[in-house]
Formats: structure tokens, sequence, C-alpha cells
């Protein structure tokens, strides 16, 4: 049994021999690596079998998802072909459903994801507009006529429904679904920087729904474990660290289309950076290096060219760098701790950007995200007075 006492991570535990794991079991703890299905998969080291696994996405995935299984690999798999980046969700038309094959019914679709070498499958819902009421009550009704346990509903929502208006219904409404869920977030550019609220309403969200999943997203997936969701998932590359709704061009600071510079996560000041900014930035300065077995002590400004080897070692750095926050997370004795330990790490990343600043001589170069600054701040719920400055982690006033 898991134990519903300590949410965030945990070890997904075995059911019985011989028996089935339930899609809950299976995802249990799980920071999932979600592949670009716009490359060839590979089988990457960085995925830790037993608190990870992969969702291809994108269009391609079922296509990628096979490729991946043929290539050999055995974890736990995931397929979503991002239906809400073309199709919105309508009161008739909840689901993007296949109009010209034999898997044009809503359970032949979830059936194929299976065939294809999915563990469970994903719902392929349409993106669900701000204050869309009578879509979410659409995609609801629709969840409850699924009588398979093995499929998770995902809910591709404009960040809207998590402002502090459309909070309380937005959780109603996933009460009422009975599966496992997974929330896409859908917004240009950080979904997290649309209100201010935005961080503390979806912990609120991952605190009071039962088994709800953030998928599609960067290290708010580490927020959102550590308060209570069942699992989530890391977009391998900025493009699917969050969705756009459905239609629309992801605008970037880069081009689309072409081939793209790597997002590179800064283990320091956990943050996501553009390789060319690094490049930039570290210029005339000492670059700060990291140790993961991808990097082995190299610095973090190499990532300046957009070639496929690059894109795949900054990919596997960021996937080693979030990992061992996962590991950290998961070793945790109680939730208590788990909270307190997320807190002080985000609290002591957030003290980091000043230092670092001065140390490279460029003041602002690098400023936190308000989504990191919220992390660090935000009461633990844990009634704990907040660590004194200087305190045993290094952790800066900052945090205030
Ligand atoms: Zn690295």
């Amino acid at each position: 049994m898991i134990d519903p006492t300590i949410p965030g991570p945990r070890l997904s535990e075995a059911p019985a021999v011989g028996a089935r794991p339930t899609t809950a079991q299976l995802l249990a703890g799980r920071v999932l690596y979600q592949e670009n299905a716009r490359f060839l998969p590979r089988l990457r080291d960085c995925v830790d079998a037993k608190l990870s696994g992969v969702v291809m996405t994108g269009k391609k995935a079922d296509e990628r998802a096979s490729q991946l299984r043929e290539a050999g690999y055995r974890g736990v798999l995931l397929i979503d072909s991002a239906a809400y980046m073309t199709h919105t969700a309508t009161p008739d038309e909840p689901f993007l459903l296949p109009q010209d094959s034999l898997f044009n019914d809503l359970d032949n679709c979830l059936t194929f994801q299976l065939h294809r070498g999915a563990d469970v499958a994903l719902t392929p819902t349409g993106y669900i507009p701000p204050a869309a009421s009578k879509v979410l009550k659409a995609v609801m009704r629709a969840a409850k006529q699924i009588e398979r346990d093995d499929v998770v509903v995902v809910l591709p929502v404009d960040i809207a429904w998590l402002n502090p208006e459309h909070i309380a219904q937005f959780i109603a409404a996933c009460t009422e679904i009975r599966q496992p869920k997974a929330v896409i977030l859908t917004r240009q550019f950080d979904p997290l920087k649309a209100f201010k609220e935005a961080p503390a309403n979806l912990r609120r969200l991952v605190s009071e729904v039962e088994h709800i999943a953030l998928l599609r997203t960067d290290l708010a997936a580490l927020d959102a474990m550590t308060y209570g969701a069942l699992f989530a998932g890391i977009g391998a590359d900025s493009s699917i660290r969050h969705a756009v709704p459905a239609g629309e061009r992801p605008q970037t600071a880069q081009n689309g289309g072409g081939a793209q510079f790597p997002s590179v996560l800064l283990p320091n000041l956990m943050r996501f950076s553009w390789g060319p900014t690094l490049a930039n930035r570290y210029a005339n300065a000492e670059p700060v290096r990291c140790d993961c077995p991808a990097c082995q002590g190299r610095g973090l400004d190499r990532f300046n060219t957009p070639d496929g080897p690059t894109r795949i070692e900054s990919e596997d750095h960021n996937a080693y760098t979030w990992g061992a926050w996962v590991n950290e997370l998961a070793a945790c004795s109680s939730a208590a701790e788990r909270r307190q330990l997320w807190r002080d790490r985000c609290a002591h990343a957030v003290g980091r950007y000043e230092l670092e600043n001065v140390r490279i001589e460029q003041p602002r170069a690098f400023q936190a995200p308000p989504a990191l600054k919220a992390w660090a701040s935000l009461p633990t719920g844990d009634d704990t007075p907040a660590p004194a400055e200087g305190g045993p982690r290094g952790v800066s006033s900052a945090a205030g």
C-alpha cells in the first residue's frame, strides 16, 4: 500500500506478486521525463527506473514510443500526443479522436496507446479555455463514462483556471473525476508568471485533490510532488515545459522550426537559461561547473550550439540535475521533512542570485523567477519558524 499520509515523492511500492499495479500505484512518486517526440528516442541513463519514466510527447508520440520500446526501454512509459495543441475542447467534443481509422472512439484510442507501448493511457483531451465552465463540465462527464482503470484523465487548462476567481471551481471539478488526472498548464511563456497567486494556487490544487498530477512543466513538478501530487513530468526542452493554447504557435526567444539552442538547468540558481545567454554571461568569467555524469566537471557555458549532440547532452545534464533533487526529496522520512528540505533548497538558490551577479560583475545578469521565490517563501504548513539568516543550510534572507 502507498502511505496516503505521505504526499509527494515516494518509492512506488510493488503490488502483490502477480497482481497488476493500479494506475495510481504505478505512477505514484514518479517525476517523469517528457521526451520531445520530434526527435528519435534514446535510452537514457539519466531516467531513474524507480523514480522516473518517460512521457513521449508530441504529434508523433505513439510512433516514438514504439521505437523506444523496440530500443529496449522497459521503464514506465506514457504517450501524450498533445491533442490540446491542435484541438480546443467543446461541450460536444471534449476529446480529439481520429476521424479516419479503426481507432475512432475513445476506448479504441486509449487501447491504441497501450499497443504502442504505454503502461497506461492518457485521454486526448482538448485545450480547456479560460472560464469555459461548460467545456470543463463536459470533460468531467466524459471522464465519468470511462469505465476502465488504466487511464489518466488529462486536463490541459488555461492557467486562468488557477486564478483566485476560478480555483475553487476547478478544484471541485477535479475532485469529481474518479481516475488519476494530470493537469497541463497552458499559456504563452511561463504560465506560473501569469498572475502572482499562480504558484500558491497550484500548490493548493495538488494539496486538495487526490491523485492529481502535473505534466509538461519545469521545476514546478518538484513543488507539486512535495505538496501532494501523485506524479509529475518535466519537459526535455522549453517547448514541452508548458503548453500553448490550441492553434497558437509558441512565442519564444527562438524562432520555431529549425534547430534550437538548448535551455540549461543551472543547479546553483535552480533556473533554466538559454545556452547562448550562458555563453554570453560567462564570456569573461569562470562559468558554473557541474559534476553530473553528463558534464563531469565541465562548465555550463558550453551549450552554445544548436546541434543534436549538444541538445542531447544538455537534456541529460538537466535530467541528472533535477533527478538528484527528486532522489533527495524521496529519501526524506516524512512529508514535513520533505517540505522543509524543498523550501530550504529553493531559498538557498534565491540567495545565490545576488552572489552570482557580483561574482561575474554583471548586476542583474540573473534574476530569480517569481515561482522560485514563491516556493522559497510560501508557508510549508508545518508551523515551523523560517530558518534564520545564515542558518545551517546557508539560507539567505531572500526567502522573505
Ligand atoms: Zn551537468
